[in-house]
């Protein structure tokens, strides 16, 4: 396997262990780095598609596959607002919000996640957080208080990257500051099912969570 990057990092951001952990771990899977260039021209072959895939990197070197995926090039889906009708969109396209996660101008209209124009990472945990922030408030409008809940900028960067089920990389929170998380850490909070059981228990199925299987 082989991944092509324009920056010249792992993890750009993350603790330096973390870094060299999934580094250490990737040449241990014999993942090929190409890190710090680009393609001098896209593969002609559609991404995700079985077939002859030859490539080339602004520093010469020359790839050949048998597929290719895309990592690159993700955007905020926003377009359905694009007609400012609700709140006219950020330079991002991004919805702006209050500290409340209040859309600017209203009192009982919310954003989270990726659409919202805040400076967390587009990512599926910083959603949850902002998540409960909304919910704090409208359950305090549903009861007739002044919603009071703020969004507070996440000042550590969190991630787990589960390589495979056992392996992986993961940065985070301590009351201390960010800290790494073991490949073990990864595995038994996210790589043994991507977080399936956590979230079929969270919509009320009875199936048992993973980790309480015979
Ligand atoms: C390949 C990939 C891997 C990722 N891996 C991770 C990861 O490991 N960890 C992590 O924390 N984050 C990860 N993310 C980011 C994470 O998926 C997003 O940050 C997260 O899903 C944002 O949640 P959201 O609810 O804001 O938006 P979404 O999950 O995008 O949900 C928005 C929903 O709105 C729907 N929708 C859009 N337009 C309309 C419309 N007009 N009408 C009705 N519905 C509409 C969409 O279909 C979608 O279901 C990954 C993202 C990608 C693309």
């Amino acid at each position: 396997m082989v991944v092509v990057d324009r920056t010249d990092q792992l993890l750009p951001g993350f603790l330096p262990e973390v870094q060299d952990d999934l580094r250490r771990q990737l040449d241990k899977l014999g993942v090929e780095l190409h890190l710090g260039t680009g393609l001098t021209a896209p593969p002609t072959i559609d991404a995700g598609r079985a077939g002859h895939v030859a490539v080339t990197t602004d520093h010469g070197d020359e790839i050949v596959a048998d597929i290719w995926f895309r990592a690159f090039g993700v955007r905020t889906t926003t377009d359905y607002l694009a007609d400012g009708t609700l709140t006219p969109l950020t330079e991002q396209a991004t919805v702006p919000v209050t500290e409340r996660l209040n859309v600017q101008g209203y009192d009982h209209v919310y954003a989270i996640g990726d659409i919202a124009a805040l400076p967390d990472p587009k990512m599926a945990s910083y959603a949850m957080t902002h998540a409960e922030v909304v919910v704090q408030n409208i359950t305090a409008q549903l009861a007739g208080d002044q919603p009071g809940t703020v969004w507070s900028p996440t000042a550590e960067r969190r991630i787990l990257l589960p390589l495979g089920t056992y392996g992986g990389a993961g940065q985070l929170p301590t009351p201390d500051g960010a800290a790494p998380a073991t490949a073990q850490m990864v595995y038994e909070r996210k790589g043994a099912d991507l977080f399936t059981a956590k979230f079929a228990s969270r919509f009320n199925n009875p199936r048992r969570p993973i980790n309480d299987r015979d």
